[in-house]
């Protein structure tokens, strides 16, 4: 078929080296940001088997089912076996690495040299797993000069990246393995996992007397059917919801004040704002009972830690990024910022191994294992300093 890329698993000719067969290989999952630690059992370059890495600092044996199907990524019938170059009548060849690689960056270097690199535009930049693409696509950009770029995320969290970066600079993630008080907006981890040990650890949440759940989703998903509280809205209402949540925890006066004085400019603006917000009105909007909805905010404001988590159920719904503001603002106001069991910056914005920082470009920074509720790893320590808010 003229212009398509072949299949080449069944054609490949490219040599690739043996591999031994029978033992267990340590590895990482690379299907999602949690990277759980797995073990492999070779069979030439299949996988025999796959099971959860117990010695892993993170994920201590845990994987969720995607991980056992790794060999269908690996070995897929659609998997390229070889570069691939286009011929003149359309068709593919097959092509060495090297020779790809020399060709693909003397043609890239033309492009620099005749019209300047702010006209490569560079798409990508790290897989959900891979970080290392990340890495080495700095030093690429670099060389080029490349100004523009893009990834996934324009598609997937465009308004939650904007807030991000206007609020505190960077992406951040919860520490809810350790927090007293878990909120999931538009998200079921039980599917989706986004964390360590996404399904024990939801359990052990669930049945901890002294933590709670708390689930915004009109669906009653896995999660929210485990949740100790389930705001049910009704689809598309979810900024009421938050708003209401807010004017509850500023009207009733169960914020972190010392943490606001320190950490935050132009919040009077934003309390006054929230101290008008009519509770009742946009509790009956978005269908929550008003009782339920403040029983929530002061569960939240009265937590030692809290954290929350949105997802694409509300990045892909009406008013996505207003309420991307508005979840971010429930730990802010809470003080739930750069300690354990609350929310931290994303590993992109930690210093890395031999001094690079937020600027060197996304790698995957070691963040010291949590061993319990109430550890104090130095990871928030860490991201504690990296940043005023
Ligand atoms: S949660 Fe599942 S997909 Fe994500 S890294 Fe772990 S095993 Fe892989």
């Amino acid at each position: 078929m003229t212009g398509e890329a072949p299949t080449t698993r069944a054609a490949a000719t490219v040599e690739r080296p043996d591999t031994d067969t029978g033992q267990w290989h340590t590895s990482a999952c690379i299907l999602c940001e949690c990277n759980c630690g797995i073990e492999i059992e070779l069979d030439g370059r299949s996988f025999r088997g796959v099971r959860g890495d117990k010695d892993h600092p993170s994920s201590a044996g845990y994987t969720c089912e995607k991980a056992l199907r790794l060999d269908h990524y690996q070995n897929g019938r659609h998997r390229l076996t070889s570069a691939l170059r286009r011929t003149p009548d359309g068709e593919y060849e097959e092509i060495d690495l090297d020779t790809a690689i020399a060709e693909i960056a003397e043609r890239l270097a033309a492009i620099r040299d005749t019209h300047g690199g702010d006209k490569i535009f560079f798409y990508g930049g790290g897989g959900q797993g891979n970080h290392l693409g990340g890495i080495y696509s700095r030093s690429l950009q670099s060389a080029l000069g490349v100004q523009y770029t893009s990834n996934a995320l324009a598609q997937e969290k465009t308004g939650e990246m904007w807030v991000d970066g206007k609020l505190y600079g960077g992406h951040t993630k919860g520490d809810f393995e350790n927090s007293e008080v878990v909120v999931f907006v538009g998200k079921n981890p039980w599917q989706s996992h986004s964390f360590p040990r996404a399904r024990p650890t939801l359990r052990e949440i669930a049945r901890d007397p002294d933590r709670t759940m708390i689930v915004i989703d009109p669906r009653r998903s896995e999660t929210a059917a485990m949740a100790d509280i389930h705001l049910q809205v009704r689809p598309g209402t979810d900024a009421w919801c938050l708003a209401a949540l807010l004017g509850v925890l500023v009207q009733e006066d169960l914020l972190d004040h010392p943490f606001l004085a320190e950490h935050t400019t132009g919040t009077g603006a934003v309390l006054g704002k929230l101290a008008e917000v009519p509770v009742a009105d946009y509790s009956a909007r978005c269908g929550v009972p008003e009782d339920l909805l403040r029983t929530a905010a002061r569960r939240i404001g009265a937590a030692s830690s809290a954290a929350v988590y949105e997802d694409l159920g509300v990045q892909q719904s009406p008013n996505s990024t207003l309420v991307s503001y508005l979840d971010k603002l429930v730990w802010i106001l809470t003080g739930n910022f750069g300690k354990p069991g609350a929310m931290f910056l994303h590993s992109a914005f930690a210093p890395i191994a031999g001094g690079g920082g937020p600027a060197s470009g996304g790698g995957k920074a070691r963040r010291t294992p949590v061993t319990g509720r109430g550890s104090s790893p130095g990871w928030f320590r860490a991201t504690r300093s990296l940043r005023r808010s």
